[in-house]
This record gives structure tokens, C-alpha cells and sequence, in this order.
């Protein structure tokens, strides 16, 4: 895979389009394609994660940077949720919701106002609760990159935490989803993972998992009503929607984690080589629809639907 514009000025010199640390100015394209040919791809958990369900899903969110106008409204609350956590752990307590609505862009259909609704309420438990509050200082929301290298090629891996205590040696991610269960030790290995990289002092990783409220609105019962059923419920049963599970570093494997995303690290090099980031057709509903199937069953990215990133210089 190459880059027209750049083979237009013979493979050589500098691209005006080019903008430090591999990415690109123009408008429909995020990552420099001539400098992942030269220098490699930098992953995150997500674009992993985006390129094991299938890699032209990775292509298109990693590289051309095209995103969802849209968002579910599971995106959403998850995003909002995480906005909310970083500004309980730098102490801030939130009490207006005005701006979630000019920032998210948020509809005012049913569904979004009754998931705001559940959100606000364990946000406000959260913040009663003190649980945003740890007896040590933390540090939200830190970015992290590793970096290896073997065989003369290097690699990296970079990413965010959801809060760190530096003196103590913790590290905190944060879930907000409506299955819990499906948080484990061995299903979240692979994200505890990377952080144990970015990180490799740590002594402790919690898993903070919390439940999206499954109580359903009453047929006649309003909003304000349904807040005060849930809150009383929240405060009566708390390990039932908040729970803390800690991991020890012994108990994730690194070792086989970096060796996992060096071959992946590989295999993407050669989908580029090959100019193949060939489509999954498996994953387009599994586990939910992807975000892509509007562009991957028209051939066209509609800019009704969809918009891309744009990289800004420094
Ligand atoms: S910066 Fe953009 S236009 Fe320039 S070589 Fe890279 S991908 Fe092509
Ligand atoms: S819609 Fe299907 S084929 Fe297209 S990117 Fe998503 S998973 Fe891949």
C-alpha cells in the first residue's frame, strides 16, 4: 500500500501533507500510509482489539480515521461515564448537566433521556459514596507508551489509564457496562496487560466494574420519580451495581502479551504490504453492529454519517 501522492513526487522528499509523529493533513486521512511503511504501526489496546474483530475495520478507524457521526447511545453513556469518572477523581464533583448536551451532541429521545437518567444516578452514588475519593494521591487518566525492540524493528504500544496511585504502585480501569460478568480476570488479561507494560512498577491493578441500572421506568411513573426509585436502590444495594476486583502483576502474562502483539504487529505490516486489509463479514453484528457496515454495504462513506479524524500539529 502506497501513497499516490507521494509516489507523485518520486518517493522522495518531504510531503507537505506530513505532520510530525506519522500523520497526515489531509482531510481524508489520518495516518501517514509512507510512514507506517518505513517506521511501523503504533497500537493501542483498542486498535487491537478493532483488528482481531477484522482488519478492515482496523484500517478504517486506525488509518484512514473515519468515525461514526452518531454514536450508540452504549458509546455514549460509556464515554460520558468515563468523562464523569476523571472529574470525581480530581476531586470535582458534578453537578450541572448542561454541557453533556452541547459537547455529546445528545438527543432527546426517551431511551437517551432514561440511560442519562441511570447514569446520573450512579454518578451521584459514586460521588456520595466517596468512592471517587482513594487514601493516597492519583493521578486520572494518564497516557502510556512502550516501546520494544527485536530483529531491528521496533515496536510500540501505547494507551490511557483510568487513574493511577503512583505512591502505592495501583492502577485503576474503569468499566461502565450492563454485563459486569463478562469482565473476568482472564477476558480483561489483555488490556491489564498493556498497562503492566506502560507501567511495570505496578504492585496492584483493580478492576472497577460498574453495572448500567437495569431497572425499567414505570408505564406511569415520570423521570423524576424513576430517580428517586433507583437512587434508593443504588444506596441499598450497592455491591450490586459497584465492585473493586484486584489482580496481582504475577497473575497476568506479559511475556506472552508482547510476544502476541509483536505477531500482530506482523501480520498488520503485511496486510499493508499487500494492500489487504481484507473485511470480516462474520463480525459486522457480532458483538454488536459495527459502526463501519453503513460504508462496507454501500461502498460510499456518506458524510451524512460519517466525518474523519483530523490530526493537529503540535
Ligand atoms: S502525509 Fe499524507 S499525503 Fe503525504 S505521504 Fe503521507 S499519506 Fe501521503
Ligand atoms: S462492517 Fe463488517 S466488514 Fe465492515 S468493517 Fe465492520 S466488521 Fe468489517
Amino acid at each position: 500500500m502506497h501513497c499516490d501522492i507521494y509516489s507523485q513526487l518520486g518517493g522522495s522528499g518531504k510531503c507537505h501533507h506530513y505532520i510530525k509523529g506519522g500523520f497526515c493533513k489531509l482531510d481524508n486521512q489520518f495516518r501517514c500510509i509512507e510512514f507506517i511503511n518505513r517506521k511501523g504501526v503504533d497500537l493501542t489496546h483498542s486498535s487491537i482489539r478493532d483488528y482481531l474483530r477484522c482488519p478492515f475495520l482496523f484500517y478504517l478507524n486506525n488509518i484512514v480515521g473515519v468515525r461514526i457521526k452518531s454514536k450508540s447511545t452504549r458509546m455514549l453513556m460509556g464515554e460520558i461515564m468515563a468523562e464523569c469518572l476523571h472529574t470525581m477523581h480530581l476531586g470535582k464533583q458534578i453537578t450541572q448537566w448542561d454541557w453533556l448536551h452541547n459537547k455529546y451532541n445528545i438527543s432527546d429521545d426517551d431511551d437517551t433521556e432514561l440511560e442519562l437518567t441511570k447514569l446520573g444516578c450512579m454518578v451521584s452514588h459514586y460521588w456520595s459514596s466517596g468512592m471517587y475519593q482513594f487514601d493516597d494521591e492519583v493521578l486520572p487518566e494518564e497516557n502510556w507508551s512502550y516501546f520494544w525492540s527485536d530483529d531491528n524493528e521496533v515496536y510500540k504500544i501505547h494507551g490511557r489509564v483510568d487513574a493511577r496511585l503512583p505512591n502505592k504502585h495501583w492502577l485503576l480501569e474503569c468499566k461502565y457496562t450492563t454485563k459486569p460478568e463478562n469482565y473476568t480476570l482472564f477476558t480483561l488479561h489483555d488490556q491489564l496487560g498493556t498497562y503492566l507494560l506502560g507501567f511495570p512498577e505496578t504492585q496492584k491493578l483493580i478492576s472497577r466494574i460498574i453495572r448500567v441500572p437495569g431497572l425499567r421506568l414505570g408505564k406511569n411513573e415520570t423521570m423524576v420519580d424513576y430517580q428517586q426509585r433507583l437512587l434508593k436502590d443504588i444506596s441499598r444495594r450497592p455491591a450490586f451495581y459497584f465492585n473493586d476486583y484486584s489482580y496481582f502483576p504475577s497473575e497476568i502474562n506479559t511475556t506472552e502479551l508482547r510476544s502476541r502483539i509483536t505477531l500482530i504487529t506482523h501480520q498488520i505490516r503485511h496486510l499493508i504490504s499487500q494492500d489487504n486489509f481484507y473485511q470480516n463479514r462474520e463480525s459486522c453484528f457480532s458483538p454488536y453492529k459495527c459502526d463501519m457496515y453503513h460504508i462496507c454495504s454501500t461502498g460510499v462513506v456518506s458524510n451524512k454519517v460519517y466525518e474523519y479524524r483530523q490530526a493537529k500539529e503540535e
